[in-house]
């Protein structure tokens, strides 16, 4: 383990995001006065990083080198100046240091493209905006093109929305065929699960209930059936769920209605017929690679040719609107592997392709995996990224949406490119945060976002999270809690 020691508990979550984002090998540590670190050998190992924060200045030192940043306006800056002189800092030693410049720049958020949307809905034109991206944020040319492109058709997608008086509904199913090497979403296996569905689906039923009754006067302009993988359910179940779905929430005025199939092993032609005749708009058959070696090790348990038929399965069915992702960065994986899924899914020809860029989350097995292969077997790189933007574009895609994870492959992002007109108004609901979301089943976290205008004219929009609790069993037995959670929140 690496060791940064700060003499201030301040900017640990910059600081961790952005070192790891030039030495992603390393698994960090930063300790503070305030750390209570019972371990003694890591109180003792010799730190690779120290920073101490003084009245005026800050200094870093990194093998031997001290660095120091000087306010020259100590004092007199805004907490808001303070941090992020702190991060251009931080990010122009860390660049001195490696010799590597990132291509987001400083930026550790995961919302790269909302900085662009702000300063558009504020007035500023797109050279201002490019050069803030430049200037005070580092962003390389490539990815400052991307973020404006992405925010200005964002912005056009939006404009049909209800913000103050509409809704969006997320509904989270979290049961899969099996549990993928690299998932950190609330995911049980369904054959396990088996008994408890039941129980899930009725706790779910009396949220829907008791939530629509708070909602009752709003707008609904989006639902996301996610999870997990919500074709895991019997098309039954799922006939059930989507009829008191409907029947519990005014879907009158719904401008999008998505389930994700996610995985190509739980999708029947019955389960598709209950999706059609339920009105769902857009769906997800998701691939993520087209190469079977893969496929197989990270434990999705299908085939490639389970996918291409589920794809037409899902065409057959009458859906005009499919969504496929992929991952870059998978282990083993070369740029050869990607170019060669992205052809594979040229001859499918979907409505919309998400690019993600692996992340490496603490809960996923892909950490253990990478503790015995090494962090380079799984490497994403702007080729890669490149490779499957052309393979977008030859599908007549354009890019949409955009947002970043923490621990990407590469630090680079995910994006979710379309053909006109069949974009998941959803997915930039969900980076952007304009709108409520109302978000129900285990481990979803409901959003309340209010806007507000001050007596002189200036806006600003508040955001509230309650999140419902991620297992199973607990939401099943503190339903009540959790519908009471959402009244606190929402009325
Ligand atoms: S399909 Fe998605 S939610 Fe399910 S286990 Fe795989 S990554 Fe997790």
């Amino acid at each position: 383990m690496q060791i940064i020691k700060s003499n201030r508990a301040q900017f640990e979550y910059e600081i961790h995001a952005l070192v790891k984002a030039f030495y992603p090998a390393w698994d960090l540590k930063i300790l503070t006065p305030e750390s209570s670190v019972k371990d003694r050998r890591l109180r003792e190992t010799e730190p690779v990083m120290e920073l101490e924060f003084g009245e005026n200045e800050v200094t870093l030192t990194v093998n031997a080198d001290a660095h120091t940043y000087t306010w020259c306006s100590a004092g007199a800056v805004s907490p808001r100046e303070y941090k992020e002189a702190f991060q251009r800092f931080l990010y122009e030693t860390l660049q001195e240091e490696t010799g590597i410049s990132l291509p987001w720049g400083n930026l550790t958020g995961i919302r790269p493209t909302k900085i662009a949307m702000t300063m558009m809905e504020e007035g500023a034109d797109e050279q201002e905006i490019a050069a803030f991206l430049r200037e005070k944020h580092f962003v390389s040319e490539e990815k400052i093109r991307l973020g404006i492109e992405i925010a200005r058709r964002e912005k056009e997608i939006l404009s049909v929305l209800h913000y103050e008086d509409g809704y969006s509904l997320y509904i989270g199913i979290p049961f899969c065929p099996t549990t993928c090497l690299y998932c950190s979403f609330p995911s049980y296996p369904i054959g396990a699960w088996k008994d408890r569905v039941a129980d899930y689906l009725a706790a779910l039923q009396k949220e829907m209930e008791e939530t629509a009754r708070m909602m009752r006067g709003r707008i609904l302009d989006t639902v996301y059936i996610g999870g997990g993988t919500p074709t895991s359910l019997s098309a039954g179940e799922l006939d059930r769920l989507l009829g008191s779905l409907k029947s519990t929430f005014d879907f009158g005025t719904v401008q999008e209605f998505t389930v994700e199939a996610g995985r190509a092993d739980s999708i029947t032609e019955e389960k598709l017929r209950v999706l059609r005749c339920h009105g769902v708009t857009r769906i997800s058959v998701n691939p993520q690679t087209m190469k079977q070696e893969t496929l197989d090790l990270i434990g999705r348990r299908h085939t490639v040719q389970q996918v291409v038929d589920a794809f037409h399965m899902t065409r057959k069915a009458g859906f005009d609107n499919i969504n496929m992702d992929i991952i870059l960065g998978l282990p083993g994986e070369t740029k050869e592997d990607v170019a060669a899924t992205v052809e594979a899914l040229l001859v499918l020809a979907p409505e919309s392709l998400t690019v993600h860029s692996l992340a490496v989350k603490k809960a996923a097995g892909l950490r253990q995996w990478i503790g015995r292969n090494g962090i380079d077997a799984c490497s994403n790189t702007e080729e890669t990224m490149q490779i499957a933007a052309l393979g977008a574009a030859a599908m007549g895609m354009k890019p949409y949406y955009l947002y970043r994870q923490k621990n990407m492959s590469g630090n680079l992002e995910n994006v979710g490119y379309c053909v006109p007109g069949k974009y998941g108004i959803y997915n930039i609901l969900i980076m952007e945060e304009k709108q409520t979301i109302l978000a129900l089943g285990a481990g979803s976290i409901t959003k309340r976002v209010s806007h507000r205008t001050a007596e002189d004219g200036s806006e600003s929009v508040l955001i509230e999270r309650c999140e419902n609790v991620k297992e199973v069993a607990q939401y099943i037995e503190r339903i009540d809690e959790m519908i009471e959670r959402k009244r606190a929140l929402l009325t």
